[in-house]
């Protein structure tokens, strides 16, 4: 059941991103899928909390993507930022084939930041190194995870990477490319030949490709970056490996009707019989809006009011263990998060609407915006908020940029889309720290009325914290709101930015 749904949320995912936004279908299949969660969500968080009293460590939220999880590393120094999308398995073999690519591109991103910095300080531009990933499951427990590295360590041009793994989560293995096409003479020249008439009949590269060097390309094909779906067979290549730099990277994609006779035919069962192609005949509307939303308080402007804001997540172990501790202590937050991370934990979003907290748009992939052009923004943007959206049936109004980094472009866009900028006044460290202790005293130490307080719900540390902090907090007389909430108190509105109300 659950992962029926989740295919759904897929199939729709993938439509959103090309057109964006059919709200209509959008908010039929949110709240359908708002129901289910509940339900569905209702029994695994009852599950989960008595568990958690035994054995806290060991709860994981299960993602969408059965055997698979994802976690997001962000870090920040004066030179550089960097955000790194993890996904990892039960199984060590693969995690470790993961890893080396990702440490692989970390080596290669520092040896350049130290050759920049080595040239002469650059104090305007920060480094960055973004890594992202893109999951779907093609079969029962088989993913592709296209990877997309780019970094900016000095020099005009950031540079670019693709990288896809094939898993199966039945076998617990990589799939190489020979696992799924037949490995004999005819079949390795027809793909040669589909390959070579993919790339020439692509009028956005044909000018700029080398033939020699796709030809050495063709020669070992098991070595070409590849993954497969229902779509095709996609073939990855970096810029300048095949063409002149102005293609830049290049995916071609040999439809699934043309490669279908090479392919192993236990694979194309699998890739076909698992997930019939869904035909949108989808379980009618409901029309009740069962959504449990917290009644909102008539506020006292003389108390005083601070808003809690999480990022990053959601988190399959800190997430839950935050949201018990708000619920213990009747508090409410704010949760600024990925649609990276939305897409893996839909279930978790949907529970943090529920229990009556807010949720604002942190970007899909934590990127630092002021090293994206404008388009790059929006997308990060938008397509954030409605992987957001289509989990929890509601659309975003808060955005908070990764880093707090803005420009104009940025600020552009957020009053465009009607959102507002969100930054914060006080600084729990706790992305610094990682200790309990130091980050209620960070935090006693710096509130005051007004306060928008950044913590994060991916370290455990925070989680640990936070029960001793909602009791300080309540013993100083400061009451937890939304972020919404605490601009409305003072009625702030428009884009911001806003570092407290
Ligand atoms: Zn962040």
């Amino acid at each position: 059941m659950l992962m029926k749904l989740g295919m759904q949320i897929k199939k729709y995912m993938r439509e959103g991103y090309s057109t964006v936004m059919r709200s209509k279908v959008f908010v039929g299949i949110a709240f359908i899928v708002l129901i289910f969660g509940i339900f569905y969500g209702a029994n695994q968080f009852a599950g989960q909390s008595e568990e958690s009293l035994e054995s806290r460590e060991e709860v994981t939220f299960s993602s969408i993507y059965p055997g698979l999880n994802s976690e997001i590393h962000t870090k920040e120094t004066e030179k550089y930022t960097t955000s790194i999308s993890r996904p990892y398995t039960e199984d060590a073999t693969i995690n470790e084939s993961i890893n080396e690519w990702i440490n692989q591109q970390e080596k290669e991103f520092k040896v350049n930041m130290e050759k920049w910095t080595e040239d002469g300080a650059d104090t305007v531009h920060r480094g960055h190194l973004n890594i992202q990933v893109e999951t779907e499951e093609i079969a029962e427990m088989i993913y592709v995870l296209e990877f997309e590295a780019y970094q900016i360590a000095g020099g005009a041009n950031g540079i670019n990477r693709s990288k896809a793994f094939v898993i199966d989560l039945n076998e617990n293995e990589q799939l190489h490319l020979f696992d799924v096409i037949h490995k004999n003479e005819a079949s390795i020249q027809n793909i040669q030949n589909l390959i070579r008439e993919e790339l020439y009949s692509r009028q956005d590269v044909v000018d700029y490709l080398f033939e020699d060097k796709i030809e050495d390309e063709l020669e070992e094909l098991d070595s070409i970056e590849w993954s497969v779906s229902r779509e095709g067979l996609a073939l990855y290549f970096d810029e300048y490996e095949i063409a002149a730099g102005a293609a830049g990277s290049i995916k071609a994609v040999i439809p699934l009707n043309k490669i279908k006779p090479y392919l192993q035919e236990s694979f194309t069962h699998k890739l076909i019989e698992d997930f019939p192609e869904a035909d949108g005949d989808t379980e009618s509307e409901k029309d009740s809006d069962q959504k449990e939303e917290k009644k909102e308080e008539e506020l006292d402007p003389n108390s005083k009011y601070i808003a809690l804001t999480f990022d990053d997540g959601p988190h399959p172990e800190v997430t839950p263990r935050v949201l018990d501790a708000l619920e213990k202590y009747n508090s409410t937050a704010t949760f600024f998060m990925l649609g990276s991370q939305v897409d893996y934990y839909p279930l978790l979003a949907q529970r943090v609407v529920a229990d009556g907290h807010e949720i604002g748009n942190h970007t899909m992939n934590h990127p630092d915006l002021t090293t994206l052009d404008v388009e790059q923004i929006m997308e990060e943007v938008i397509v954030s908020s409605s992987i957001i959206e289509e989990a929890t049936g509601i659309n975003p109004k808060l955005i908070r940029p990764p880093y707090g980094g803005f420009n104009d472009d940025v600020k552009n866009i957020v009053e465009d889309k009607n959102l507002s900028l969100i930054m914060w006044s006080v600084d729990s460290l706790d992305w610094k720290s990682r200790e309990a202790e130091a980050i209620n005293e960070e935090v006693m130490s710096n509130i005051s009325d007004g306060s928008i307080i950044l913590l994060h719900d991916i370290h455990s540390a925070t989680a640990d914290a936070l029960p001793q902090l909602l009791d300080s907090l309540d013993k100083e007389g400061y009451k937890t709101i939304s972020v919404s909430h605490l601009l409305e108190l003072r009625e702030n509105s428009g884009a911001g930015p806003y570092f407290s109300r």
